[in-house]
């Protein structure tokens, strides 16, 4: 079982407060080498496909290895949605991650309007067809319609979503969308949920800790 946390363009509480913790911390770019000199287990938000370049704003795989950093979310909704992200772009820096020796989680999800008009699988398929299995890659199902909305999946709707997920790649797949301590045991429970994205409840020690603790209680 995999807790990660996502704490997008915050702060995020004190690393020292997370010592110990078994979880993975995306903090933001300042606060990456605070998070690596606390022990914690900690990835980037986003990671190029290039070794190096002229790609201002854009970070390198081996300047995230070279401070510690372990491994990069990929693909994260907000990414492809305001900043140009595409399926290909997102099979490009899951590549090169992978081949620089970074983890990898890649996110997958669908819009509201996507999971209306009943082209979930359409959409998480295509999303898929572009990513190969590798023994370092995670993926994350997260509809965006329950992400930072305090709307979450219902368990049997991410049950449902993981398996089909799982049936394109052979990959540990988390949940992501609104998990608090209040709902994180049932999501968990589920048997193709194997842990949990968590983005505003990660911002909080108290709250990410509590998951953990609920994610360490479930039988593997
Ligand atoms: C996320 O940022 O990946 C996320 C799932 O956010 P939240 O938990 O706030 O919905």
């Amino acid at each position: 079982m995999l807790i990660a946390g996502n704490w997008k363009m915050f702060r995020g509480p004190d690393p020292a407060a997370l010592v110990g913790l078994d979880a993975v911390i995306c903090p933001s770019y300042t606060r990456l080498r605070d998070c690596v000199e606390a022990g914690l287990t900690t990835f980037a938000q986003n990671v190029h496909w290039e070794w190096e370049g002229a790609y201002t704003g854009e970070i390198a795989a081996p300047l995230l290895l070279e401070l510690g950093v372990v491994g990069s979310l990929v693909g994260h909704s907000e990414r492809r949605q305001y900043f140009g992200e595409t399926d290909e772009t997102v099979a490009k820096r899951v590549r090169a991650a992978l081949d620089a020796g970074l983890r990898v989680i890649a996110c997958v999800g669908e819009t509201q309007h996507e999971r209306e008009g009943g082209e979930t699988e359409e959409v998480l398929r295509r999303q898929l067809a572009v990513l190969e299995p590798h023994p370092e890659l995670v993926l994350a199902y997260e509809p965006v319609w329950a992400i930072g909305t305090g709307r979450t999946a219902t368990p049997e709707m991410a049950q449902e979503a993981h398996a089909f997920i799982k049936s394109q790649l052979d990959a540990p797949v988390l949940y992501g969308g609104s998990v608090k301590p209040d709902n994180a045991a049932a999501l968990l429970s589920q048997p193709d949920v194997d842990g949990a994205l968590v983005g505003g409840a990660s911002l909080e020690a108290g709250s990410l800790k509590a998951i953990c603790e609920t994610a360490a209680r479930i039988p593997s």
